[in-house]
């Protein structure tokens, strides 16, 4: 595979093996802490004809934020890394999975969504009338885990405990191990049939998850028999407990793949029947929807020895979704990063970092220059901004609000490279926009470098702004050191 890492001045160069290019990035790139640093395809896509940009823009995005990009699939860190990126992969609720799930034939946990403790009763009443469940489960709908753990699933015994126990879900704040201190804002509940319902068998719930692993470059199905709420803890501290099942992508998911699975979870009889159709109908469904990872925990065998998804974690692809319109009418902005979510709007490769000069640039090969060029000046990104190669007014306008609205930021370093797109456009868009949002508050630095890249520092020079221009690289981080020890 080749890697494309950015020279001074706009001269992409191919490096045919990965490992030197790493170490070289690793070497040389001070913007990138790159201990665990490893490269990741892109989801689907064959291994052959990449581009070298998406690759860049890959490496760039795992490295810079590792936190933000390593929040997925607790357990599994290492595997799915770039898979848990926000901007890579659409997040959905639980009821959402669900139905996906269901439409591929996979049995769930019944249940029906409600916004209001009154459409829970509504809704309890209405599972008891369909399927004779008397008890029902309240679950918070948030696009986080651990929701057990943190008071956001109640068993409710009758009407008067629903009504009670929704009215106290819906508009809490829910704090769960994954959701950060600040927690989650509470808007639905998915009122669920009771399914651990006592019976001729034990219950048991199992742990299951299907996704890409990047090494191998296959799918692979993780399992255990510890399913449950403290799966984190089992792939802690007992990994054994883990398996893979890897899927070869020429023949799919065989039978007797699904059959090793049931066996190695001590499944008989029915319960081992039943779980091999569960297994293919998952598989099935992760493969139709483009997803990027599905994690069910847990799977629960009932005590009639039926197999169903209590829980659904389903990511899909972002690259994918305009393959599934349905799917992405799905996405609830209200969960995602505001910032973030404003960019995509925009149009925006946007990735909020932690430090005190906002970037605007066009390229992720350029825009990981410039990220080292502020640290060599002194200074620490506050995030990765590309805003691809149409950079106008309106880019540019969007672009500065959306650095703006991070109080951390002290300047801002425009670096555009004007190869269609000529530097006195964007001079003249950088001059509108300033013009259109009125004051802005810190300096911002302008390096235009490319066709009419004279032109374009003239017109920034005469226009009376508080922007200065730089055309070399080396201007722009000197300028940048200046404004910083202002
Ligand atoms: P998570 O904590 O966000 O992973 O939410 P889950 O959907 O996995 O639910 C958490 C836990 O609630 C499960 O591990 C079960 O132990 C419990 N739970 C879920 N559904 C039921 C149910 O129908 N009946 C009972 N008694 N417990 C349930
Ligand atoms: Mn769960």
């Amino acid at each position: 595979m080749a890697i494309a890492i950015w020279y001074e001045d706009g001269v992409y160069k191919l490096i045919e093996y990965t490992l030197r290019a790493l170490k070289y990035i690793t070497e040389t790139h001070p913007s990138i802490l790159a201990t665990r640093a490893s490269i990741h395809y892109p989801l689907h896509c064959p291994p052959a004809p990449r581009s070298s940009h998406l690759i860049v823009k890959t490496l760039l995005i795992i490295l810079a934020k590792p936190n933000k990009v390593g929040c997925g699939p607790l357990p599994f860190k290492q595997n799915c890394r770039f898979t848990a990126n926000s901007s890579k992969s659409m997040n959905i609720h639980e009821y959402q999975g669900k139905a996906i799930l269901k439409s591929f034939g996979v049995r769930v946990q019944e249940g029906i969504v409600a916004d209001t403790p009154e459409e829970a009763v509504t809704a309890a009443q209405k599972l008891k009338e369909d399927l004779g469940s008397s008890w029902v489960v309240i679950k918070a709908q948030i696009h986080a885990g651990g929701r057990g753990k943190g008071g956001g699933v109640k068993l409710a015994k009758n009407h008067d405990q629903v009504k009670e126990i929704a009215g106290n879900i819906i508009g809490m704040q829910l704090v769960t191990p994954q959701t950060g201190p600040e927690g989650k804002k509470v808007k639905k509940v998915l009122v669920a049939q009771d399914v651990y319902y006592p019976g001729e068998s034990e219950t048991k719930e199992f742990y299951m998850s299907v996704l890409l692993d990047r090494a191998k470059g296959r799918n692979i199905i993780m399992y255990s028999t510890e399913g449950g709420m403290d799966i984190e803890e089992v792939a802690h501290s007992t990994p054994e407990l883990i398996f893979k099942e890897e899927i070869d992508p020429k023949v799919g998911l065989q039978g007797f793949q699904t059959r090793k699975i049931a066996f190695n979870l001590g499944l008989s009889g029915e319960a081992f029947k039943d779980m091999t159709k569960f297994i293919a109908a998952l598989y099935k469904a992760y493969d139709a929807t483009d997803s990027s990872q599905f994690e069910i925990n847990p799977v629960l065998k009932t005590s009639d020895n039926k197999i169903l998804a209590v829980d659904a974690k389903v990511n899909i692809d972002d690259n994918a979704l305009y393959r599934h319109p349905d799917y992405a009418a799905m996405r609830d902005t209200d969960e995602e990063d505001p910032t973030e979510v404003e960019a995509s709007k925009s149009n925006l490769n946007y990735v909020k970092l932690d430090g005190n000069v906002g970037c605007m640039v066009n390229g992720a090969g350029l825009a990981m220059a410039t990220m080292d060029i502020i640290k060599i000046a002194g200074g620490e990104p506050a995030n990765f901004l590309d805003v691809g190669g149409t950079a106008n007014a309106e880019t540019v306008k969007a672009g500065f609000n959306i650095i703006l609205s991070d109080p951390n930021v002290k300047a801002i370093l425009i670096n555009i490279f004007g190869g269609i797109v000529r530097c006195d456009r964007v001079a003249q868009g950088v001059i509108d926009a300033y013009k259109e949002i009125g004051n802005i508050p810190v300096p911002i630095i302008v390096r235009l470098q490319g066709t009419n890249a004279a032109e374009a520092k003239a017109l920034i020079d005469n226009s009376g702004l508080k922007v200065y221009s730089a055309i070399l690289l080396k201007e722009a981080a000197e300028r940048v050191k200046e404004v910083l020890a202002l």
